[in-house]
């Protein structure tokens, strides 16, 4: 039975993908909850699995290559990985929605961007009027901080910038007010300065709608600015999760030391070198027993290429996968 603060549960999640040179777990039995109101940050480098969680909960994974071996997924208290497609087709996008990196290829160049938000309207409010929709569209892109939205409404994705492509994106995703937004590296492809508006928006729209929101980012820096916990994640499985002060005051992983190091702080010297972690992360082809972290990892032991740690507790809410704990 889930805490009714839980929204979202993923338990023991294996996900795989076949390929030429054989089966691949992308993502290794994670498990972590979203709580309601909640902006969870998953933070890894690329590869480590953080999006493959995001489309399995979606449901989205490329076919056929890539399924779901094991493990649940509650949204509120429904194994939504038992759903039947039709019923699933029902939460993702009205209460699960999910925005992507690149805004120009999630928006159709041939259609103009009010009826791409309109479409969204009919999908999912069908016997809502056509004035209704159109005032409802004009009213999401001015909440998005479009200028003009009125006219923006009849413009095509090609004629408006990067940053406003993401709001329209932003906007087409709220359309359907979902309970959990997914946001997957939504400010990769944008400007700094850009980017440091859409994460406001994005805390401004959580706190106006109450929705909880999974933010998918390779940058612990973003966590620190929007998020209320994060998860770090580790080629397919969880290293850390904590709440972020804590993560950042006490990280205890060597993985995430290392990411903490190697951001760059206002208060370092300004000739200070910033850290990074040497080595690679192994491949997926040739993950090594034991931790997957070893061969970058300085403070390995004989017993870290054994077998996997575990995930275990170290203070309230803050749980970690290494043997030194
Ligand atoms: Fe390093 Fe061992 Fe901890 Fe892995 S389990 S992170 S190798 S100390």
């Amino acid at each position: 039975m889930l805490k009714d603060s839980i929204l979202l549960k993923v338990e023991n999640l294996v996900t795989s993908f076949s390929t030429e040179n054989g089966r691949i777990r992308a993502v290794d039995d994670i498990s972590f909850e979203l709580r309601e109101k909640q902006i969870l940050g998953i933070v890894g480098e690329s590869g480590c699995g953080k999006s493959v969680t995001a489309l399995s909960i979606l449901r989205l994974l490329p076919k056929p290559s890539g399924i779901i071996e094991s493990g649940k997924i509650f949204f509120k208290h429904t194994d939504i990985l038992r759903l039947p497609p039709e019923k699933m087709h029902s939460i993702r996008g009205n209460r699960i929605s999910m925005i992507f990196q690149e805004p120009m290829t999630a928006l159709n160049p041939v259609h103009t961007i009010g009826k791409q938000l309109e479409e969204i309207f009919h999908l999912h409010f069908p016997n809502m009027p056509k004035k209704q929709i159109r005032d409802e569209s004009v009213e999401l892109l001015q909440k998005v901080g479009i200028p003009d939205p009125e006219s923006r409404m009849n413009e095509y994705p090609h004629q408006i910038s990067g940053g406003m492509r993401q709001r329209v994106l932003i906007a087409i995703a709220l359309a359907a007010k979902p309970d959990i937004l997914i946001a997957d590296e939504p400010t990769t492809a944008l400007d700094v300065t850009i980017q440091s508006q859409i994460l406001d928006l994005m805390i401004q729209l959580q706190k106006e709608t109450g929705m909880a929101i999974i933010f998918i980012t390779h940058a612990l820096g973003v966590i620190a600015e929007i998020c209320d916990d994060v998860v770090v994640m580790y080629a397919g499985k969880v290293a850390e999760t904590a709440p972020v002060k804590q993560l950042f005051k006490e990280p205890k992983h060597p993985y995430t030391k290392g990411l903490l190091a190697s951001i760059p702080r206002l208060e370092s010297p300004r000739k200070k070198k910033l850290s990074i972690i040497k080595g690679m992360v192994p491949s997926l082809y040739e993950l090594p027993q034991g931790c997957r972290f070893q061969n970058r990892c300085p403070d390995a032991m004989e017993i870290c290429s054994t077998r996997p740690p575990s995930l275990k507790r170290v203070a309230d809410d803050h749980f970690v996968s290494c043997y030194l704990y």
